[in-house]
């Protein structure tokens, strides 16, 4: 490749909304065969409502969205600011400030509030605060998921209070986007934090087979997942958004970060997709593989 005709290919790129780091990055698209899109913020709007309560036996819905809310205020995850949000103007009123926070990545939250040490997140994080859903709320949780909705659990004071469903749409363009990456001869694949089912809803959604769903995954093990495929042989290009994407990126053949994302996933990523169009992905690779066969 002559210096000349990448530099085309970069300049080309800036119009249609990609940013690339540096010339030498469009080699890397030459043998990429495998594209992973994490889910919320990429393939999702990752803007999150709160759409369904859920209590436990005994519980009111006011106090749930009080506690849940007031921990959630503060944190900066997508599924934290739709809960505050909407516990705010629930319950009418400001909401307490924890006496005590902390963020679990890829778990949820946990504080203190009101005196009260209160939970916010996956089911497994009560769990490990020896905190069972009753059978109402797991039902509750299994129906929201089945619609491809996530389903936070509330817990505090050793007991599980309620479940939490927000709703995150499939980006319009998603869709499309997947066609046009198959379209290039690579395989999407799915790659999320939240539950499988939820992954396998939106997966459909998209147009991303079944068994091309990682769900499930822990922030620091999307690494992992991008050095597995790897490992089989594969050429993998990675889609995300996330600060919990930017080890995954950095270690994809090729790291494409959504501008509309965090600094640590496009100081990671090799491209910006500026405008977090998911179907520029697909214009990002067709544009530099040209770029790469005209200058043979
Ligand atoms: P993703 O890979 O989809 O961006 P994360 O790794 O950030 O997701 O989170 C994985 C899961 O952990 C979420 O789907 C949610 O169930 C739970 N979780 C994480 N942070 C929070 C939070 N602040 N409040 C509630 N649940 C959370
Ligand atoms: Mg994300």
């Amino acid at each position: 490749a002559t210096p000349t005709a990448l530099m085309v290919g970069t300049g080309r790129g800036a119009q249609l909304g990609i940013l690339i780091k540096g010339p030498e990055v469009l080699e890397s698209t030459r043998a990429v065969d495998t594209i992973v899109l994490d889910k919320t913020g990429t393939v999702t709007t990752g803007v999150m409502t709160l759409t369904e309560v859920h209590v436990a036996e005994g519980e009111d819905e006011q106090t749930v969205l009080r506690l849940a809310g007031a921990l959630e205020h503060a944190s900066e995850h997508p599924i934290a600011r739709a809960v505050a949000t909407a516990a705010a103007e629930r319950t009418g009123g400001p909401l307490p400030v924890p006496e005590d926070f902390a963020n679990v990545p890829g778990l949820g939250v946990q504080g203190v509030v009101e005196g009260h040490a209160v939970l916010v997140g996956r089911e497994k994080l009560l769990n490990e605060w020896t905190q069972f859903l009753p059978a109402a709320l797991a039902a509750a949780k299994a129906a929201a998921e089945a619609k491809g909705r996530t389903a936070v659990a509330v817990g505090w004071d050793g007991a599980a209070r309620g479940i939490l469903v927000v709703a995150d749409a499939v980006k319009p363009t998603s869709a499309e986007a997947v066609t046009r990456l198959r379209a290039l001869g690579l395989t999407p694949m799915l790659l999320t934090g939240d539950n499988e089912a939820v992954a396998r809803a939106v997966a459909e959604e998209v147009g991303i087979s079944a068994d091309h769903v990682i769900a499930e995954v822990m922030p620091e093990d999307k690494l992992a997942v991008i050095k597995r495929l790897q490992a089989e042989g594969r050429s993998v290009a990675m889609v995300g958004d996330g600060v919990n994407d930017a080890a995954a990126l950095a270690q994809a053949d090729l790291g494409l970060a959504m501008g509309t994302g965090t600094d640590a996933a496009i100081e990671a990523g090799d491209l910006t997709l500026v405008r977090g169009d998911l179907r520029v992905a697909a214009d990002a690779i067709r544009l530099s593989r040209r770029t790469l066969g005209t200058i043979k």
